[in-house]
């Protein structure tokens, strides 16, 4: 049996564009001759999107359509389509006509021995100065922190296996992190060229401002990576380092007051010391209270801190 296929596409107030893409994306997916269906999630438009969802379902038994009550925005609208969607691979992209269904069977090709396959918009037609350059900077350090290399984390147009998506959990603007996140877990991630097309209809959605959001979301991921399940390896290296510092000087000062019989009370080390004895404790309690959190976090999700390949020779399920 042929691999099936779903189409994730999320839609805010995309009603000029919806037919467009429709068509192209039935050609294009038609040519596959594979199983496919097509998940539009309408994330609380305003205008009529929901309704020309609700035609083209009618008319098309491989349209699944799915309908927030309000805009919850782009990256829970991608989790609903992975919730809603039953292929094997999955396939998410933009509903303006920005990305190229022609792209689809490229990503196929790919995902044959792969687990994510990114797009990259390597001509990409956006404005420069609001959206390109913020993104090389950003791909530039999104590779760099998270050590899986891809030139345009923010590009939509992905695949996945179905594995992949199903077990990542999305917050935030968090869906471009995705290809990190999985090959943390040993997912084979690889990128392909894909085109790109200015905005024919309505607006974008975004501007400057997601730039800060995806430097804020890195953050949250790196540590999540890094420290998840030993919070206090984070926090508790600074908080003993300024307590050491801290202790240091106050000792000092008290040999200088006491012994030397010199008066103390103006001296900047004082206020320092003070300073930093406070903050590396308010540190060490935070990596503690880390831990809890993250204990918390495990055992009430029932959330292995490992991920298993295989099993290999008799087992007993686990009580
Ligand atoms: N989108 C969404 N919810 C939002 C914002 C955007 O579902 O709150 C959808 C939008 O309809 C489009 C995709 O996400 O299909 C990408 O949005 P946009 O084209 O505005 O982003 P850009 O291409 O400018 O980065
Ligand atoms: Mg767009």
């Amino acid at each position: 049996m042929q691999e099936s296929v779903s189409v994730i596409i999320p839609v805010y107030n995309e009603e000029e564009s919806l037919s467009h893409l429709y068509k192209k994306l039935k050609d294009a997916l038609d040519g596959l001759k594979r199983p496919y269906e097509i998940v539009f999630v309408d994330d609380g438009s305003s205008d009529s999107t929901l309704e020309i969802l609700e035609e083209m379902q009618k008319k098309d038994e491989k349209v699944v359509a799915v309908s927030f009550r309000k805009n919850f925005g782009q990256t829970a609208a991608m989790a609903a389509g992975f919730a809603y969607s039953k292929g094997d691979i999955i396939i998410t992209m933009d509903a303006d006509l920005q990305n190229d269904p022609d792209d689809i069977p490229l990503l196929l090709e790919k995902i044959k021995d792969h687990d994510v396959v990114s797009g990259w918009r390597k001509e990409r037609k956006d404005p420069f100065l609001s959206r390109r350059l913020p993104s090389v900077i950003a791909n530039w350090l999104i590779s760099t922190v998270t050590g899986v290399k891809l030139h345009d984390y923010g590009c939509t147009l992905k695949a996945y296996r179905k594995e992949v998506v199903k077990n990542i959990k999305l917050y935030g603007e968090m869906h471009r992190f995705i290809p990190a996140i999985a090959s943390w877990v040993g997912a084979r991630t690889t990128e392909v060229e894909t085109h790109h097309y200015p905005r024919l209809y309505g607006k974008s959605k975004y501007g400057i401002s997601r730039t800060i959001r995806v430097i804020l979301d890195l953050i949250t991921v790196k540590f999540l990576q890094s420290f998840s399940t030993r919070p206090i390896h984070a926090f508790g290296p600074p908080g003993l380092l300024m307590e050491g510092v801290g202790f240091l000087m106050a000792f000092y000062l008290i040999f200088e007051k006491f012994i030397l019989g010199k008066s103390i009370g103006g001296r900047p080390m004082l206020f320092l010391s003070v300073l930093l004895i406070i903050l590396g404790v308010q540190l060490i309690v935070m990596g503690l209270l880390g831990e809890m959190l993250a204990r918390v976090y495990h055992e009430s999700q029932g959330k292995p801190i490992y991920v298993v390949k295989k099993v290999l020779g008799s087992h007993g399920e686990s009580q």
